[in-house]
């Protein structure tokens, strides 16, 4: 029997860790997570920590659901595998993208499948290019994203997000085609304006740069409904309505990544239906099968679909474990499990208001200098200065030593840079949220010790 050292020596001999400073956790050592259930992690010590980030937007059903190991189970002993190249499919994948498509508006009717989020961005980009070609307007190439913004690890998909440079150091990134503008992010791009008349000012900027790159060169704009990455940055309810009347009138498409949003993070099962979005290409991940498989899908529109089908050939795009059966069936029963269950519903309507309750207990400490949320997903801004909205120096990681206090009591709380964030599995309690605040509330005070604030 190993002891958790033993394990450690193993991790940091062999592991690469994705998005983790190895020096630093060369010194701390790695949790060796063992046993999950509920809203629960248990490690090699016994400790528990409580998820307070579904793992980015995934566990939204909670860990440890036999129903979910049964289905896979199920489907791995009929069918373990189906090669969908060579004209053959399967009962999973076309009863799944059925489901997908009832739950979404009657202009979304075609479905790719793929394994992660950042493939499901790659499939959105090909089809971006094979639709311009195809419609004989192949000069519109460029796609405008949003600063701050996450879509993924592979090239375009890292192209894509506006993060900081560190994420693109040391290679071709980002690609040429790709433009960031800034976001909805009002504490730092519109502060004290009125947040419907902000929204209106921040979908302008994508106008803006629509008319300086010339709308005959823009392909689409690319965008979360809400900004998981860059720390829970949620537009007021203008920006969206606005951003889609600017898309039709250029002719610019429209990509919405509901990798973290989908299935039930706002409150509704899309944060489409949430802002009331209409997308052309749309994505989703992690929360379609609760991150029990690995699965993403990419929603198509007949708008684009069509003209793939009729006009495309072939359509030269895919992966081994495109359409994976066991996936698909994951997916089909978590699905039956969310609306069974009332599980979105329930987050919408009970969780989502005592949670923004919670938060927003917090917009007098000493350290918050703004409070964000919608549904589910929340985000406590750290600063420096409360009356400047100075931020921490980045070397101070501030941050990140505020993760480690929580964590050491038994809390998973996120640095988003200088943004503390929660996005709890959907099925988490009130009482357990009560546990998730009183600790969040402890490591920032431990947090403000430290850097000398009180
Ligand atoms: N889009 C968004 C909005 C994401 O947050 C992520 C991952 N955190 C991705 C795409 C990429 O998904 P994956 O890690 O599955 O490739």
């Amino acid at each position: 029997e190993m002891d958790t050292q033993a394990w450690q020596v193993l991790d940091r001999a062999h592991y690469l860790h994705p998005f983790t400073d190895h020096a630093s956790l060369r010194q701390t050592g790695s949790r060796v997570a063992v046993r999950g259930e509920g809203v629960y992690v248990w490690d090699t010590e016994g400790e528990r920590i409580i998820d307070g980030l579904s793992g980015l937007g995934c566990v939204n059903v909670g860990y440890g659901r036999p129903e979910l190991v049964k289905a896979a189970a199920d489907q791995m002993s009929e069918l373990s595998y189906c090669q969908s190249f060579f004209k053959t499919t399967h009962r999973s994948a076309v009863t799944l993208a059925e489901k997908l498509t009832s739950m979404l508006p009657d202009s979304l009717n075609h479905v790719f499948f793929q394994s992660s989020g950042s493939e499901a961005n790659e499939t959105a980009v090909r089809l971006l290019r094979r639709y311009w070609n195809l419609v004989g307007k192949p000069q519109k190439r460029v796609i405008i994203a949003r600063e701050l913004a996450y879509h993924g690890s592979t090239h375009m998909a890292a192209s894509l997000s506006g993060i900081t440079p560190m994420h693109f150091a040391g290679g071709d990134l980002p690609l040429p085609t790709v433009t960031h503008i800034k976001t909805p992010y009002q504490y730092r791009n519109g502060f004290g304006m009125d947040p419907e008349a902000f929204g209106i000012l921040a979908a302008s900027w994508l106008e803006e740069r629509i008319l300086e790159i010339g709308a005959d060169n823009v392909a689409a704009f690319y965008a979360e409904p809400a900004q998981s990455a860059g720390g829970a940055i949620c537009p007021p309810m203008s920006y969206w309505p606005e951003i889609q009347r600017i898309g039709r009138k250029y002719d610019v498409l429209l990509v919405v990544d509901e990798v973290v949003m989908g299935f039930g993070r706002t409150g509704k099962w899309f944060g489409r239906d949430f802002y009331g979005i209409v997308p052309d290409i749309m994505q989703v991940g992690k929360g379609l099968t609760s991150g029990y498989l690995p699965l993403s899908a990419t929603i198509i529109s007949d708008r684009v679909a069509d003209v793939l089908i009729e006009q495309g050939g072939e359509w030269a795009h895919g992966y081994t474990y495109s359409g994976h059966p066991a996936c698909c069936a994951v997916a089909l029963e978590n699905i039956r499990i969310l609306e069974e269950e009332g599980i979105v519903e329930n987050a919408g309507k009970v969780l989502a208001p005592y949670f923004k309750a919670k938060l927003e207990t917090f917009a007098d400490h000493p350290l918050i200098g703004d409070v964000r949320s919608v549904g589910l997903m929340g985000g406590l801004e750290i600063v420096k200065n409360k009356a400047t909205r100075e931020a921490y120096d980045y070397e101070a990681h501030i941050g990140d030593h505020c993760s480690a206090e929580a964590l050491k009591r038994g809390l998973a709380f996120r640095a988003n840079g200088d943004t503390m964030s929660l996005m709890p599995p959907l099925v988490i309690t009130t009482e357990q949220l009560d546990t998730v605040f009183d600790i969040a509330r402890e490591a920032l005070d431990a947090t403000a010790k430290h850097f000398g604030v009180i």
